[in-house]
């Protein structure tokens, strides 16, 4: 395999050794199902429930509010669409502007008669130009028919926090659910659920080091539910369908791996994000950092590069084995800035430009140290041939 410089990890992660060593036996010997009457399959069933456990731990929760899925997307929307039907009466969904598409596209379809649903009305809370959620602005759209309140905890983009205590107070006050999509948290910083006024919460293990394909929905006790998938007895009859047993020993296993190492990720992986956004915001002119400086989670930076494409920096990052990612996507072949930088009023100079790093536990000051090395002669090249670039420089001297 290439070795590469790995800077996308709010995309997905490498999985731990010591994740895939306690997933083998799942995949060869202990193949039972652990809904089995038998032994064997009980001793399959011993396992899960020790990952439960492991997650619980991680989160501090009780183990019977986890129940596994196959990742952060179904976990949203078994979010979403319990709470519409525990609550048939409430017509009102708030979430934001810059959430990720798995809660935003199923919340605005809902809000056009999507999935058999219909009457169904949508607040979406605006952000600030560093990210920040308008708490005013949820306080007044709050009433008596919102069915749910879904607010990320932090912003897959921008790393940006969003103070999911003071949402759920505000949501408790008025007696409505409140769901936090915090795939992009978990493993980041701790969490301590049993003092947080949340109701639900989405996590995904691809983004800590568990494999793709494996998350899991926590439920706090005594909040209504209603399950997505029916079928089986299985998750105490909350999700239908044998669960991926290796997946599942897995995400348990990540979750003692991220839980040894979140003191690493607030000063190691920390110090390296900011060394690395530091010394880019000081050797390229006319870079700018999009989101609040200091209310991120600590391996995320988003950095503008104004009058050069995203994507021909991600493409020269990638012949030097870099891998980062852009804040837009191309589609039906225009680049479209992302909808999170829009929301935030990102000049669209600099939207265009966009490039979020994401560290994690693996990455190494050495690798950081070449990115500095390589990436400002990559945005000087790129702006000699931009026309906007030219223009800059020009005005400059
Ligand atoms: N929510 C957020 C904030 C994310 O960043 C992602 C993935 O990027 C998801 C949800 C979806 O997770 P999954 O890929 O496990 O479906």
């Amino acid at each position: 395999m290439p070795k590469v410089i790995y800077l996308d990890n709010n995309a997905t992660t490498a999985v731990a050794p010591e994740v895939r060593e306690a997933m083998m036996p799942f995949l060869t010997d202990l193949y039972g199902n652990p809904s089995s009457i038998h032994t064997f399959g009980g001793q399959v069933a011993a396992h899960v429930e020790d990952a439960r456990e492991a997650l619980a731990d991680l989160l501090g929760a009780h183990p019977s509010e986890i129940i596994f899925a196959s990742c952060g997307t179904e976990s949203d929307n078994t979010a979403i669409l319990s709470a519409l039907a525990s609550y048939p009466e409430r017509r009102h969904l708030i979430t934001t502007r810059v959430e990720h598409p798995a809660v935003l596209n199923l919340c605005q379809s809902l809000a056009q008669g999507g999935a058999g649903k219909t009457g169904y009305r949508l607040t979406l809370l605006p952000v600030d130009a560093q990210g920040m959620l308008d708490l005013g602005a949820l306080e007044s759209a709050l009433d008596d028919d919102t069915a749910l309140v879904s607010v990320m905890w932090a912003n897959n983009e921008t790393g940006v926090l969003f103070p999911v205590e003071e949402i759920g107070e505000l949501c408790r006050r008025r007696g409505v659910l409140f769901h936090t999509d915090a795939v992009q948290v978990v493993g980041k910083i701790p969490i301590n659920l049993a003092e947080m006024p949340i109701d639900m919460l989405s996590l995904s293990g691809h983004k800590w080091h568990a494999p793709k394909g494996v998350g899991a929905l926590w439920v706090r006790r005594g909040t209504r539910f209603s399950p997505l998938l029916r079928g089986g007895h299985q998750e105490h009859n909350r999700r239908g369908g044998t669960e991926s047993v290796p997946l599942v020993v897995g995400l348990g296993k990540a979750a003692s791996f991220v839980k040894r190492h979140l003191a690493e990720e607030q000063t190691r992986v920390r110090a390296l994000r900011d060394r690395l956004e530091k010394g880019l915001l000081a050797t390229c002119p006319d870079a700018r950092l999009n989101g609040h400086p200091a209310r991120r989670v600590p391996n995320t930076s988003n950095i503008s590069f104004e009058y050069v494409e995203g994507e021909s920096i991600l493409l020269m990052l990638d012949q030097h084995g870099i891998c980062a990612s852009s804040g837009s996507a191309c589609t039906t072949g225009s680049l479209e800035p992302s909808h999170v930088l829009r929301a935030m009023g990102v000049p669209y100079t600099a939207a265009h430009g966009s490039i979020r790093f994401s560290l994690s536990v693996y990455t190494t000051e050495e690798e950081v140290d070449t990115v500095l090395e390589v990436l400002p002669p990559i945005i000087r090249r790129l702006r000699e041939i931009s026309p906007f670039g030219r223009q800059a420089a020009a005005a400059r001297t």
